[in-house]
C-alpha cells in the first residue's frame, strides 16, 4: 500500500519520489480539513476497532507466523489491547476535543482563556516487530482521536502482520489520510526525508538517533519509544511464589523476552538467591514441563540474526559457567529454552546491552539497598520493578530509580493502566502515550486568550512615565493592596 510506484521488473519500488508524493497527499488531505472533525475521527476508530474484532484469527495467524506468538498472549497483550484502546478513545473524544477553560490573570483582566487541542498535522510511526500489531495501531489510534493524518511504517522483521496491516488499514480506513507503508530501511530513509509534523517512532536506541536527527532538518517532535535494561529488585520479605510466578510473567510469559518492558535482570541478595532460583525452577517447570523447547506457550525468537547475538550472549566464556537453568537452544526452529544465570559479573557481555530475549541473570549483592548504585550506574531503564514488603525501601526505590515506569510486587502490568503515561526516560526514550496520554502525545497545546474591547489601560502604551511604571509594577506583582495603594497615591513605587 502507499504511493508506490513500479521498477523495470514490475516489482513494486518506494523511493524519496514516492515517499514525498505520499507526504504531499496527505497534507492536501490535513488541509482540507476532514481529519478535524469528530465525526472523521469516530468513523475511523469505529473501522479500527472493526479490524480487530472481525480478523482476530486472521491477526493471531500472523502473530504466529512472525513469532510463534502463543494465541493467549496474541490476544490479552495486542488484540484486546488495540480494542481497548480504540473504545476508550471512542468513550472520551468528546470530552477530550473540548477546549480546556484555564484561569486568567489580573494582567489580562478583563479576558478569558482556553487550552484547544489542535492536530499536529501528517504524523509518522515506525513501529517494532516484537508486539507488531499493538506497537502498530496503538500509536496510530492517539494520531487519528488526536485528529492527523498518518503514515504508519510497520515492521519488516515481522512481515505477516506488516502485510495484513497494509491489507487491513486499506480495506478499513480513509486512505486518503491514513496509509501504511511496506518497507525496510530504504523505505524508512525516504520515509525519513520528508517533513512531519510529529515521527513517533518504536525500537532500539540507536535507530532511535537516526530518526531524531532526520526529525531535527525539519525541526520536528518525536516520540521515541526505546528500551533498556529493566532490573527487578527482590528483596526476601515477599511472597516467594507470587513473586516468581510474576517475574515469569513479566519475562517469559511476555513474547519470551523479547519485550521492552520484561525484565532484563535481578538484583538480590547472595543469601536469598539460591531460595529465589529454585523457586523460579520449580514455577518455570510448572508453566512450560519439562521441555520448554517443545512448549506452545513460548514465542520463538524472531529470526537467525536475533537468535545468533543471543547465542552470543549465551555463550560468552563469562557466563557460560553461571547457567542454573535452561541453556537449550534449537536453532532450525529458533528456539532458546528459559535461561537462567546466577552471580554474573557486571562486565559480562549479557549486563552490557539490553537482551531482548529468554536469558535472565541475576546479580547479587550483600545488601539490597546495593541495587540502587548497580541500576543508577547505567542508563535508564524502561522499567523498574522491586519485590518487598518492606515500606522504606519502596519508598527508597520510588523516589531515587529513574525509569519509564515502576512497579512494586508485579512486572509489565503498569502497561495497562490507561490512566497512566506510557514512555522512557534518557536512554528509553522521550514523550508517552497510552489513554488520554496518547491524544495529547499526538496534539499541540495552543493557547487562546479572548478579550473584548472593553477595559482598555492606557497605562501600556507609549508614551511610558513614571506613573505608568508605577501602576503597572504593582499590577505584575498581583498585590491587592499594592494597586490600591497606587491608585490612591500612597505609594511611590
Ligand atoms: P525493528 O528492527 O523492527 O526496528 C524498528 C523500526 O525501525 C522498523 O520499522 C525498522 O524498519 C526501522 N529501522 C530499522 N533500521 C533502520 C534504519 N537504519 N533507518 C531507519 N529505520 C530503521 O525493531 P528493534 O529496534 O529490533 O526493536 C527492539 C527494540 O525496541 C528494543 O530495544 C526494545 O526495547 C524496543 N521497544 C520499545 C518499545 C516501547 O514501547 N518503548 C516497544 C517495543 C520495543
Amino acid at each position: 500500500m502507499g504511493s508506490t510506484g513500479h521498477n523495470e521488473e514490475g516489482q513494486v519500488v518506494f523511493g524519496a519520489s514516492e515517499a514525498s508524493r505520499l507526504a504531499e497527499e496527505l497534507r492536501a488531505s490535513f488541509i482540507s480539513c476532514k481529519t478535524r472533525s469528530y465525526e472523521w475521527r469516530r468513523s475511523q476508530l469505529k473501522n479500527l476497532l472493526k479490524v480487530a474484532e472481525y480478523h482476530e484469527q486472521e491477526i493471531i495467524e500472523a502473530l504466529r507466523s512472525d513469532l510463534s506468538k502463543p494465541e493467549f498472549e496474541s490476544y490479552v497483550q495486542e488484540i484486546s489491547m488495540v480494542k481497548n484502546s480504540c473504545k476508550l478513545a471512542l468513550k472520551e473524544l468528546k470530552h477530550w476535543m473540548k477546549p480546556e477553560k484555564v484561569k486568567t490573570s489580573l494582567t489580562t483582566f478583563p479576558s478569558s482563556a482556553e487550552i484547544v487541542s489542535e492536530p499536529f498535522g501528517v504524523i509518522l510511526v515506525i513501529s517494532a516487530w516484537n508486539y507488531p500489531f499493538l506497537l502498530s495501531l496503538d500509536p496510530v489510534i492517539g494520531a487519528i482521536a488526536a485528529g492527523n493524518a498518518v503514515v504508519l511504517k510497520p515492521s519488516e522483521i515481522a512481515p505477516a502482520t506488516s502485510k495484513l496491516l497494509a491489507k487491513l488499514i486499506g480495506e478499513y480506513l480513509d486512505t486518503s489520510s491514513i496509509r501504511v507503508v511496506e518497507g525496510a530501511v530504504k523505505e524508512t530513509s525516504a520515509l525519513l526525508e520528508q517533513k512531519w509534523d510529529k515521527i513517533c517512532y518504536t525500537g532500539n536506541a540507536r535507530v532511535g538517533r537516526i530518526v531524531m536527527t532526520a526529525a531535527a532538518k525539519h525541526l520536528t517532535p518525536v516520540l521515541l519509544e526505546l528500551g533498556g535494561k529493566s532490573p527487578v529488585v527482590v528483596d526476601s520479605s515477599i511472597n516467594l511464589q507470587v513473586s516468581t510466578r510474576r517475574i515469569i510473567a513479566g519475562k517469559w510469559g511476555c513474547n519470551n523476552g523479547q519485550a521492552c518492558v520484561s525484565p532484563d535482570y535481578i538484583i538480590t541478595t547472595k543469601d536469598f538467591a539460591p531460595k529465589l532460583v529454585d523457586a523460579l525452577k520449580h514455577e518455570l517447570e510448572s508453566f512450560y514441563g519439562k521441555s520448554p523447547l517443545e512448549s506452545k506457550d513460548l514465542s520463538r525468537i524472531v529470526n537467525s540474526n536475533h537468535f545468533a547475538r543471543l547465542k552470543e550472549l549465551l555463550d560468552d566464556e563469562r557466563v557460560s559457567g553461571k547457567i542454573v537453568h535452561g541453556g537449550e537452544v534449537d536453532e532450525t526452529k529458533l528456539r532458546i529454552s528459559p535461561t537462567i544465570m546466577l552471580d554474573v559479573p557486571q562486565d559480562s557481555l549479557v549486563m552490557s546491552e539490553e537482551i531482548f530475549g529468554p536469558l535472565l541473570p541475576i546479580i547479587t549483592v550483600d545488601k539490597l539497598e546495593e541495587s540502587f548504585d548497580i541500576i543508577s550506574s547505567g542508563t535508564k531503564p524502561l522499567a523498574a520493578y522491586l519485590f518487598s514488603n518492606d515500606k522504606k525501601l519502596k519508598e527508597l526505590f520510588v523516589m531515587t530509580v529513574s525509569a519509564g515506569g515502576v512497579v512494586i510486587n508485579d512486572t509489565t502490568i503498569h502497561l495497562a493502566v490507561h490512566t497512566l503515561p506510557f514512555g522512557g526516560v534518557g536512554e528509553s526514550g522521550m514523550g508517552a502515550y497510552h489513554g488520554k496520554f496518547s491524544f495529547d502525545a499526538f496534539s499541540h497545546k495552543k493557547a487562546v486568550v479572548y478579550r473584548s474591547f472593553v477595559g482598555d489601560a492606557a497605562v501600556r502604551y507609549p508614551p511610558y512615565t513614571k506613573g505608568k511604571l508605577r501602576v503597572l509594577k504593582a499590577l505584575l506583582s498581583g498585590s491587592l493592596l499594592g494597586i490600591i495603594g497606587v491608585l490612591l497615591g500612597w505609594s511611590k513605587g
